[in-house]
């Protein structure tokens, strides 16, 4: 997801709360940042943050089935 465009969702979202269903790698101007970003808030998260999400995720799917 572009830079300038998670900014702007992050803008419409107006902080309503979001368990963050889809994260993105983040870009701009063609180049990949570091940071990968929500694609419905526009919430930014570092690498570690992501992966902590992965494992929670993987463990809400787990208790689930
Ligand atoms: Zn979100």
């Amino acid at each position: 997801m572009e830079y300038l465009a998670a900014q702007k969702q992050k803008d419409a979202w107006e902080n309503k709360p979001c368990d963050h269903p889809h994260l993105e790698k983040e870009y701009y101007v063609g180049c990949y940042l570091i940071n990968f970003v929500c694609t419905q808030c526009g919430k930014e998260f570092t690498i570690a943050e992501k992966l902590e999400m992965d494992l929670i995720l993987k463990k809400k799917r787990r208790s689930f089935s």
